[in-house]
């Protein structure tokens, strides 16, 4: 039993609008679902990625409005890495940055940048099996994010997070110069990579900028079983819970981090048509009877496609 690769990353966002001008308006990502926080309904979960939110490219935002910034510490994961396909295109990556105001280091292989929260976000020429890329206006095909390469984390107790990624989820160990450690999965269909760096003194705060959780992929008919290995290796894993768009389990690992482990299926275009994904609030079956209230709640924001404010109307 192998995992897919990652299937998505979310964080924590202080200002959904401003979330969605970077992510869709810059980096060229689609914003797939506008949903709520299924276990805090009064605040967004949007979710961005390739054209139809394909696992592997999935990054996702609660919106705690004007919430203070994190800053990540040990337990946390404190860079996303996103995959460019050709060291040209990341050159005009850094063009496309800069000429927006928003500073970048880095030199030929990958560029690190800071999203409005104050995320590391890295930029690598790297390809991760599948090709996962949204279309946008001023963005050239062959410059597109073409999915998430993986993450890099600190952790509170490195050996044990090991054994956790080598015992039970079936990452192989990468030698690394330095410090840091790294390991990858190969899935079928996708390989992710997993780094950590020697973690901070300071502890780390949760907030704005800051990763909520890490997702992983399981192939549907292999989820019952990945919850049996988590449970028989003494792990505290919550029932499967459905969140409609795949199911998921979610344990935390021993240095700290929160995983999930999430299904690929039945993805984002099962509530909406696919040509129309985040157009539209949508609310979960036990939170629709609320949805005049939420409306009232949530920040009105604009959809980056269609330029239009994301419709509260009920479907
Ligand atoms: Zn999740």
């Amino acid at each position: 039993m192998k995992l897919e690769g990652l299937h998505h990353v979310t964080m924590v966002t202080a200002d959904a609008q401003r979330t969605v001008d970077f992510y869709a308006g810059v980096l060229g990502l689609r914003l797939v679902k506008t949903t709520v926080n299924f276990d805090q309904p009064d605040a967004y979960h949007l979710y961005f990625g390739d054209e139809r939110g394909a696992p592997g490219s999935i990054l996702t935002w609660f919106e705690f409005a004007g919430a203070r910034r994190g800053r990540a510490g040990a337990g946390m994961v404190h860079r996303i890495q996103l995959a460019v396909p050709t060291v040209e295109a990341l050159e005009r990556w850094g063009h496309r940055l800069q000429d927006r105001g928003i500073p970048v280091q880095g030199g030929p292989a990958g560029l690190v940048t800071e999203d409005p929260d104050g995320l590391e976000i890295e930029l690598l020429v790297h390809d991760i099996g599948e090709q996962l890329t949204a279309t946008h206006p001023d963005i050239p095909a062959a410059d597109a994010i073409c999915g998430i390469v993986g993450v890099r984390a600190f952790s509170a107790d490195p050996e044990a997070t090991a054994l956790v990624l080598t015992d039970l989820l079936g990452f192989g160990r990468e030698p690394v110069e330095g410090e840091s450690r790294e390991w990858t999965a190969f899935g079928p269909r996708q390989h992710v990579h997993w780094t950590l760096d020697p973690a901070p003194s300071a502890p780390g705060v949760p907030g704005a900028g800051t990763v909520h959780h890490i997702a992983w992929a399981s192939r549907d008919e292999d989820h019952e079983a990945w919850r049996t290995r988590m449970v028989d290796a003494g792990a505290t894993v919550t029932p499967v819970i459905d969140r409609d768009y795949f199911d998921a389990i979610y344990f935390r690992e021993p240095g700290g981090v929160l995983f999930e482990i999430a299904t690929v299926g039945p993805g984002f275009a099962t509530d909406e048509d696919a040509a129309h994904l985040g157009e539209e609030l949508r609310l979960p079956t036990q939170h629709e009877p609320r949805r005049a209230e939420l409306a009232g709640v949530l920040t009105p924001i604009v959809h980056p496609r269609t330029g239009q404010p994301v419709s509260f109307d009920a479907p």
